[in-house]
């Protein structure tokens, strides 16, 4: 462990009676849709089309078909993330298909979207040299046309939003979108395109990351917080999940968002015809950290890309990191303020932790350490990544990028180890892209004193035309 003073802190391990410790944070969500057991056999759900994948119970090791909404197994056995089974057991990609679609024989989904984005792997030989690191690579996710970066809301985000819209059926419930602003502007990209309906959920401060070059579509509802932050939005959503007609998104219990954000790695294997020792990216829920980790145990399982699953560096907020206090001690210390952080996407109270195949398990499997880094050094090393590389980067990718230079100077990581760097958001300045950009208005906004209203989702849910009636009669 090194000393916090200098930006950086690392813990290795949990202690022994967090093992004992049940289950919390993220609970698993109010299950929906959910699954006949198939004995084993890989079999399709009537009335869905045929997938060329299963979901697997890493518990009860049961295979069900999926029918593009299910979150979780339903047994009543300690809760776990559900993983996919492909047919393809090598990694395959499809060059004809846009972004992340090369890899879609290794995702969850039955359409693709044409002109989907996806991430920019490259060797960051300035910015390594800077940092004294001779096997630097870079995962750029944003905005970034030089180099063929097209994700237009900017952040990683947009990865899980065209996976999770892939996967859907054709029919599919309204979804609830609890975010800081980032999976909010995602969504809406991407579900502009579609068509799909969805509610955003957001705490007011978030509402410049949704600027859009483009209105609102109308499927698209979008509600404020005044004065809320991200867990006032969590709860909110899970409240709202309930209605009729709705289903919660479901933060790393839904296998698109997981397996959309993992292609991060599978860009790099390809990029790099190997997989990195070190992977670096600053986390809120974690959802990509874990993501990355299933999938090098994927492309491992392979037989094509050694034996070693990338050592997963989670970087957080000095001032509020629930991630490295579970790591460290088990729980969420009180009386931090997590107002005050230079990154607020990464201050998730309630992270999917204890979860089996969350947080914790990802940790000690890879050989992970939690990192911490402060205000002054997150901004530093924004300028250094605009500097050496030439583009903007997000303030969780600016903490991510400080403690890594942090962890190279206190030689945790040493010069020659190959290092990926997740840029998990950039570019949001780019001026072909700031220039175009208006203020969203919300549709609804809520203050803090009508949060805990019984009738608040039922206003919610009676934005939408659809939904209407069986809505409005419902109480949550
Ligand atoms: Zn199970």
């Amino acid at each position: 462990m090194r000393d916090e003073a200098r930006g950086v802190s690392t813990e290795e391990r949990p202690r022994p009676q967090d093992a004992a410790r049940p289950a919390e944070g993220a609970r698993p969500p109010a299950r929906r849709g959910g699954l006949a057991p198939t004995g084993g056999e890989d079999i399709m759900t009537p009335g869905h089309p045929q997938r060329h994948y299963t979901l697997i119970c890493p518990v009860c090791h049961r295979r069900t078909a999926d029918d593009g909404l299910v979150l979780t197994c339903g047994e009543d056995h300690p809760a776990a993330f559900l993983r996919t089974g492909y047919q393809e057991s090598r990694l395959t990609v499809c060059p004809d298909s846009d972004g992340l679609y090369r890899y879609r024989r290794w995702l969850p989904i039955t359409r693709t979207l044409a002109g989907a984005g996806g991430t920019i792997v490259s060797r960051g030989e300035r910015l390594g040299r800077a940092l004294g690191l001779r096997d630097l690579w870079i995962a750029f996710n944003g905005y970034w046309p030089e180099r063929g970066a097209h994700l237009r809301s900017a952040t990683f985000k947009e990865l899980e939003a065209y996976t999770v819209l892939g996967r859907l059926p054709d029919r599919p419930p309204i979804l609830v979108i609890p975010s800081v602003g980032n999976t909010g502007a995602a969504f809406a990209s991407v579900f502009a395109q579609t068509g799909g309906e969805c509610v955003i959920i957001v705490p007011e401060r978030g509402l410049h990351r949704l600027a859009s070059e483009t209105e609102l579509p109308s499927a698209v509802r979008l509600v404020a917080l005044t004065g809320g932050d991200y867990d006032d939005a969590i709860g909110l959503g899970e409240r709202v999940s309930r209605l009729p007609g709705f289903q919660a998104v479901g933060g790393a219990w839904n296998v698109a968002r997981r397996d959309g954000l993992a292609t991060v790695l599978l860009s790099a294997a390809e990029t790099m015809g190997r997989l990195p020792e070190f992977y670096v990216q600053a986390v809120g829920s974690a959802v990509g950290a874990i993501a990355v980790h299933e999938a090098a145990g994927r492309l491992i399982a392979s037989g094509e890309y050694g034996q070693a699953r990338p050592r997963l560096l989670m970087c957080q907020n000095a001032s509020y990191a629930p991630v490295r206090d579970l790591w460290r001690f088990g729980s969420v210390g009180r009386g931090h303020a997590a107002r005050d952080v230079y990154a607020d996407e990464l201050t998730n109270r309630n992270p999917p932790y204890f979860v089996r195949g969350g947080i914790r398990d990802a940790l000690a499997e890879s050989g992970g350490r939690v990192l911490v880094a402060d205000h002054a050094s997150a901004r530093a090393a924004a300028e250094l990544f605009l500097e050496t590389e030439g583009i903007d980067i997000e303030p969780a990718a600016s903490v991510a990028l400080a403690c890594l230079r942090e962890a190279v100077a206190g030689g945790e990581v040493s010069s020659g180890a190959s290092v990926l760097l997740n840029i998990t958001g950039g570019g949001r300045a780019h001026p072909a892209r700031a220039r175009l950009l208006r203020r969203v208005e919300p549709t609804l906004r809520l203050g803090r004193e009508e949060l805990g209203s019984p009738e608040t989702p039922g206003r919610i849910g009676a934005l939408f035309p659809s939904a209407d009636g069986v809505v409005r009669a419902a109480r949550v």
